[in-house]
């Protein structure tokens, strides 16, 4: 497998032949006990407040490989390179049979700290400019395991969304010496048509362009650009933000029976690239968030037909629609 980088659009695509993706396995690799468990990389212990064990382990089919280095290469005028990197499953309960949005609110902050962790160690890997942490749900949304987990991968290069984001944020802060995305969210409180919940720290909403219908993204209110470190340092939201994770899975799950959850946190600025003044103020432009797409629900046209998205319920009508729904 290979990494190919599309000279026009500069975003970096996965190329080769799956190697040993598995048959169908009698065993859940993730259960405890399980026969074929991959490789576990670390384990957060139960806590007094009753959450369970939460493990990173690696993937057991990985698209990255921790071996060895990216070895950037031209072929003519593309670039390529090697797939390395980390690709982890983050197993949030030992049950097989419970979803994150079904556990408690303190098992969901294991999780979340975890995920944390894990950011934050595999960014002391200097190879590494990004780490996604993700979940898909449903077989519209390409979920791989039945077992109820996320996934992780750390590569060698920035994803495009989140370069696409990083870029306009530090075009926006050059202009106004402001972050958008705090920008956003006081013009969204303001005038609350597209918040979903907004109790504390955390709103949870509908954005102003989404891409599909019941589309919600979850921010801090609170300026800070990186997920892992915002974790790691105030422990005490941490359930505030399980909280307001859980009850907006609750809510797309009413409406939508597969989505993508993805967070979105600073790249890694251990390393700094001086040609490309590289987030020189990403600091003070970025604000991590929580992006959560539901996938095929209702009419709206897929994106790859139009090249543009089309969604046939506003954001308006979608908030209305979930602050209706009960939750708790
Ligand atoms: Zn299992
Ligand atoms: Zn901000
Ligand atoms: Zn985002």
């Amino acid at each position: 497998m290979e990494l190919r980088k599309d000279p026009i659009t500069r975003s970096w695509v996965i190329v080769g032949e799956e190697e040993g993706r598995r048959g169908a396995d009698q065993h859940c690799p993730f259960c405890p006990g399980s026969p074929n468990q991959p490789q576990v990389i670390s384990t957060l212990a139960p806590t007094e407040h009753g959450a369970g064990p939460v493990t990173a382990m690696v993937h057991p089919a990985p698209l990255y490989r921790i071996e060895g280095e990216p070895h950037r290469r031209s072929e003519g005028i593309y670039d390529v390179m090697n797939t390395v990197g980390a690709h982890e499953v983050l197993v949030q309960s030992i049950r097989h049979d419970i979803e994150l949005w079904q556990s408690s609110d303190a098992e969901i902050s294991q999780f979340l700290l975890l995920a944390a962790h894990r950011i934050q160690d595999l960014k002391q890997d200097l190879r590494f400019k990004y780490v996604t942490v993700y979940k898909n749900h449903g077989s519209a949304a390409g979920q791989e395991f039945d077992h109820p987990v996320s996934q992780l991968t750390a590569t060698t290069f920035v994803p495009r969304r989140v370069l696409y984001e990083l870029r306009a944020a530090r075009d926006y802060y050059v202009d106004k010496e402001r972050c958008v995305f705090c920008d956003t969210l006081s013009q969204e409180l303001r005038n609350p048509l597209r918040v979903v919940e907004a109790r504390n720290e955390y709103v949870a909403l509908c954005p102003f362009a989404a891409r599909v219908p019941f589309e919600m993204w979850i921010m801090p209110r609170r300026h800070e650009s990186s997920f892992e470190r915002a974790i790691q340092s105030k422990s005490g939201n941490l359930n505030e933000l399980a909280g307001v994770l859980r009850r907006t899975l609750l809510r797309i799950t009413s409406v939508a029976e597969s989505f993508h959850l993805v967070l979105h946190t600073v790249p890694n600025t251990y390393q700094k690239s001086n040609i490309l003044q590289y987030w020189k103020t990403v600091d003070e432009d970025y604000h991590w968030h929580f992006e959560i797409m539901p996938v095929g629900s209702m009419k709206a046209k897929p994106y790859f037909l139009k090249e543009i998205y089309y969604t046939p319920i506003s954001s308006e009508v979608a908030a209305e629609r979930l602050r209706m729904l009960s939750v708790r």
